[in-house]
Formats: C-alpha cells, sequence, structure tokens
C-alpha cells in the first residue's frame, strides 16, 4: 500500500511575506508525505499592516457603489508582483491580476473579489513548490444553502490520483453552475479539512502562528499553556466559542474519517 499523504494547510501570516513561504517550501520538503498543500491569502507582515482579503472586499465595495479601485487594486497586485520577485519565480502573475481587476470592476460578487486572494497565491505557492495547482472552484462543490456538496470528496479525488504534490486554494469553491462561494472568515481551514477527508490523509497539519491549541487566546493571556491532546468534540466546542485557531467548521470533515489535526 502507498503511504498516506499529509495534508497542510498554510494561515495568512504564515505566507504573509517571501520569507515566510520559503519557510513553507522547507516545510514541505522536509516530509515526502506532505504532498497537499490549502494556502491561505497573504495575512499581515506588521500589526498595521492589511491582510490581502481585506482589501479584496474594500475593493469589491468600492466598486459596488461606482468608484475607483485602481489604489486599492494598486496594493493589492504590488503585494503579489512583490512576492514573485522575492521569490525569484519565473511566473508571469499579470494576467490572472488583469483578469480579477476586470471582474471586480465589472461587478463580480464579493465572493468572487475575496477568494482572489487564495486564488492568485495558490500560484506563488504551486510556483515555488513545483506543484500541480488546482482551482478550487472546480473540486470544491457547494449544494443548495451553501451546504458542501459530497460530491467534492469524489472531485478532490479524482483530480489528485497522480502522486506529486499538490495546491489547492483554501477559503472557497463553487456551485454547481460555477459561480464561486466562498465559507466564512478563516474558511481556509475548512478546506484544508476537506482536502486531508478525501485523501484520506494520515493527518491534517494545520500550520500557524501559534504552536497549537492553548488553553486560552495567547493575545489575552500570552503565558496560556499548550493543550497536548483534545477530542474532536472539545475541539469543535473551543472553536465554537471563539478560539479563532481553527475554524468551527473545519472539525467535521477530519472526524468523519478519524483523521488527527495536528495544529503546528
Ligand atoms: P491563520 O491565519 O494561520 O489561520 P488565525 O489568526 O486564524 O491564523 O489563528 C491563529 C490565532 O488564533 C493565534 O494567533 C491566536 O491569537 C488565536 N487564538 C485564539 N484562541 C486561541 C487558542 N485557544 N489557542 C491558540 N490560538 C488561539
Ligand atoms: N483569507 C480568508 C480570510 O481572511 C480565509 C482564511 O484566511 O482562512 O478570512
Ligand atoms: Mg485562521
Amino acid at each position: 500500500m502507498s503511504q498516506q499523504p499529509i495534508v497542510c494547510k498554510f494561515g495568512g501570516t504564515s505566507v504573509a511575506s517571501g520569507d515566510q513561504i520559503r519557510k513553507v517550501a522547507e516545510i514541505i520538503d522536509a516530509d515526502p508525505r506532505r504532498r497537499f498543500i490549502v494556502p491561505s491569502a497573504p495575512g499581515k507582515r506588521s500589526p498595521e499592516d492589511t491582510k490581502i482579503t481585506d482589501l479584496l472586499y474594500l475593493a469589491h465595495d468600492l466598486a459596488r457603489k461606482g468608484q475607483a479601485i485602481e489604489a486599492v487594486w494598486d496594493q493589492i497586485a504590488a503585494r503579489f508582483l512583490g512576492l514573485v520577485a522575492e521569490l525569484g519565480l519565473d511566473l508571469d502573475l499579470q494576467p490572472v491580476l488583469d483578469e480579477a481587476a476586470a471582474e471586480i470592476k465589472g461587478g463580480a460578487s464579493a465572493a468572487y473579489a475575496a477568494s482572489r486572494g487564495e486564488a492568485i497565491n495558490g500560484h506563488i505557492v504551486a510556483g515555488i513548490l513545483d506543484a500541480t495547482y488546482i482551482d478550487s472552484a472546480e473540486v470544491i462543490r457547494f449544494g443548495k444553502g451553501r451546504r458542501l456538496d459530497p460530491l467534492t470528496y469524489e472531485l478532490i479525488a479524482d483530480r489528485c490520483s497522480e502522486s506529486g504534490r499538490y495546491v489547492i486554494p483554501g477559503f472557497y469553491g463553487a456551485d454547481r453552475h460555477g459561480t464561486v462561494v466562498t465559507f466564512s472568515r478563516g474558511g481556509s481551514d475548512v478546506t484544508g479539512s476537506i482536502v486531508a477527508n478525501a485523501v484520506d490523509a494520515e493527518s491534517y497539519e494545520n500550520w500557524t502562528d501559534v504552536s497549537g491549541v492553548l488553553m486560552t487566546d495567547p493575545r489575552i493571556v500570552p503565558e496560556a499553556a499548550t493543550i497536548q491532546e483534545i477530542t474532536y468534540k472539545e475541539l469543535r466546542e473551543l472553536a465554537y466559542m471563539g478560539a479563532s485557531v481553527l475554524h468551527e467548521e473545519a472539525v467535521f470533515p477530519a472526524r468523519e474519517q478519524g483523521i488527527p489535526i495536528n495544529i503546528r
């Protein structure tokens, strides 16, 4: 039997800069089982910084009001192009950036706008990892009432049947007409859990800016101790009560297959 893969989700701060993305590559290179990578959109590089997702929602809002998006769009494009330059990648992002800007100006939905953070960043992460890029709109399928369509699991398994690495951007998918739908904020955690279920992963590694689930939010209690082991039920409860380290919906897909969630 072939080795079971590990699914790795990287949060916003973990992909916020070229140096951070290089660390992602080191982590992936360190274990050949790490074959499925779910990146978020670039997050904050410093407390004063703005998340790409927030800039994209802002651009959508301006477009909706008939205002110019150029000033905001220039910031978004500059961050992505800056990452490509920092990493020395041979990747022409201009066509995907232009397409996204045109769609947003042309009245695309807030979900479409927001999803571009993960979609475009996925190209960068796939570039540095030499991985196959999969557009999540083609494999993460939403049904009625924005519920996950179980067909999603088959679609992912079918597209990822070869050996090698795959990058599947977090946070979004599409309905059966191909219209982009997102999870709620922080939803890349859910994508990672879904991919882990679909590929029957050995574990779901959720790489973030804290070393594990802590007794409480370290922004409130800096010396909060790490919880070494926690049941799915308790983790879900903590997330539901506001422990933003994991999206509250991210527990279910992994739990369904008994896949351990490892917060790194
Ligand atoms: P990412 O961008 O990687 O998804 P998030 O900001 O969504 O990261 O989640 C990580 C943050 O969750 C931590 O920086 C921490 O401030 C916060 N947090 C809240 N409650 C907890 C908790 N119980 N344990 C760990 N982190 C927590
Ligand atoms: N980028 C999205 C957000 O900021 C999703 C995520 O980071 O998980 O909410
Ligand atoms: Mg998060």
